[in-house]
């Protein structure tokens, strides 16, 4: 195979501590040098990067892609199209989750989801394994994750009845998780509550999407947060990751657990930085319109974001994903119209991650750029065990950004590059955004052009111990 030599001159490379101006030189798909008046006589490519930002590439560690719901449904985007998607906006690493079945073994989830993921891949990807069906060889099965390159795991304390498991198989995991050096992620809000909630609410006649985020109030996240910190400590200080924190109450949880030297890391996604539970009313005379907005938790209040604001720039918040799960609107999330609980939970976000935290944060001066590239490239990749990604160091991964804070783009669902036929952002005008994304050292995006292909992208090898 030829050579591929790319040099990237003149822009200003943003690290997750500081900036400076310098050029990179790519060699065979890796960083080889950082320096200024860079120049090789192999160099094939030259890019010139004046006025532009080099960011690492975004790196979204929770994304659900062709993921069945329940309902005879799998979430839209599948491994090539949620793929496109990330990489438009400027994300070249989706770890998503493989969802165990009942009765499936893990090998058999991880297999699975490698067979959905191997030829369609478009960018570097990796699965956090989930259970949902625990029982001794489950647990026995734990001991081989890393060897198979997965280092965490995923807990549901929700969704009562499908992939929720109880206390007891909480704390059972985390010892194991604990033992084994393995992450535990969970998903934090009290299940058995939201059930009676639910079933009381559809009992009354109280079927609009609103009801799905006034059944599932905020003080359940923040009880199971805390209870999933306890947990973790009371089976020995096993490391915790609480994904999507969207509630004050929950991220004081967290802040705790982390004065108190506990080892707990949290998440919160994109959208519960700028939306309110409001949108699930809908629109004026469409009431179901809010259905769009149908995710757990649910969307919370002004203060909320406030919050979860302040948690990002204290550091208390270590990433912003997406929890990418897709659900058309017009064939999936309709089989709610007559009651909210068969809405499928979940909404797109993969290709508007940076664009809105860069113009959201950044333009606003709520983040530094150094914290935008922390919170959506650099923390995740250490923390989930991925060294080669999430920093511009030599022998790194490729994975290049090259951002123009002066574009202009207005976030619409025609013109994204998924399955999806709308955007919980539509019509929202963003400065900033990729001009160039490129995957080891391959440009994937040029401007609105896709160089990429199905298949490209290589499994990340996840074996550190936590
Ligand atoms: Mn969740
Ligand atoms: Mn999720």
């Amino acid at each position: 195979m030829a050579t591929q030599t790319t040099l990237i001159r003149h822009g200003t490379v943003v690290t997750a501590i500081d900036e400076f101006s310098a050029d990179i030189l790519v060699k065979d798909g890796r960083i080889a040098q950082v320096g200024t008046n860079l120049d090789d006589p192999d160099t094939n490519t030259v890019v010139e990067a004046r006025g532009m930002y080099v960011l690492p590439g975004g790196v979204d560690i929770h994304t659900h892609l062709a993921t069945p719901g329940g309902n005879g449904f799998s979430t839209a985007d599948d491994y090539f199209t949620g793929h496109r998607a990330a990489a438009f906006g400027g994300t070249t690493t989706v770890l998503s989750f493989a969802d165990q079945w009942k009765g499936a073994t893990m090998r058999q989830t991880l297999d699975t989801w490698h067979a959905k993921a191997r030829d369609k891949a478009a960018v570097d990807y990796g699965f956090h394994l989930m259970v949902t069906d625990c029982n001794d060889a489950v647990l026995d099965e734990l001991a081989e994750f890393r060897s198979w390159g997965v280092n965490t795991v995923k807990l549901m304390m929700a969704y009562k009845g499908r992939a929720m498991v109880d206390d007891a198989v909480i704390l059972r995991v985390m010892q194991r998780c604990k033992e084994l050096g393995l992450l535990t992620m969970v998903h934090c809000e009290n299940g058995d509550a939201i059930d009676v909630l639910q079933r009381q609410a559809v009992a009354n006649g109280q079927t609009a999407p609103i009801f799905h985020a006034l059944t599932r109030p905020p003080q359940l996240e923040a009880e199971a947060t805390e209870r999933a910190i306890q947990l973790a400590q009371t089976a020995g200080g096993a490391p915790l990751f609480v994904v999507h924190c969207t509630h004050s109450g929950a991220l004081e949880a967290v802040v705790r657990a982390r004065a108190r030297g506990e080892s707990v890391t949290a998440e919160t996604c994109i959208h519960y930085l700028s939306l309110t539970k409001d949108r699930l009313r809908g629109a004026p005379g469409d009431a179901f319109e809010g259905a769009k907005y149908v995710c757990s938790p649910p969307l919370r209040e002004e203060a909320d974001i406030a919050a979860l604001w302040r948690g990002l720039h204290t550091g208390d918040l270590h990433s912003v994903s997406t929890d990418h799960c897709p659900w058309r609107f017009d064939i999936h999330k309709s089989l709610g119209r007559q009651d909210f609980t068969k809405i499928p939970n979940g909404a797109p976000a993969i290709e508007e991650r940076l664009m809105l935290l860069w113009n959201d944060g950044v333009n606003t001066g709520r983040i530094t750029r150094s914290q935008f590239v922390a919170l959506v490239s650099t923390e995740p990749a250490k923390l989930f065990g991925m060294p080669n990604k999430g920093s511009l160091t030599v022998g790194n991964d490729a994975d290049i950004v090259l951002w123009d804070p002066a574009a202009t783009h207005t976030i619409s669902a025609e013109t994204n590059h998924g399955a999806m036929d709308y955007s919980m952002f539509e019509g929202r005008i963003v400065t900033g955004m990729p001009a160039l994304v490129m995957s080891r050292g391959e440009v994937l995006v040029k401007g609105a052009e896709w160089l990429g292909k199905p298949g490209r992208g290589v499994f990340q090898h996840r074996n550190s111990k936590v």
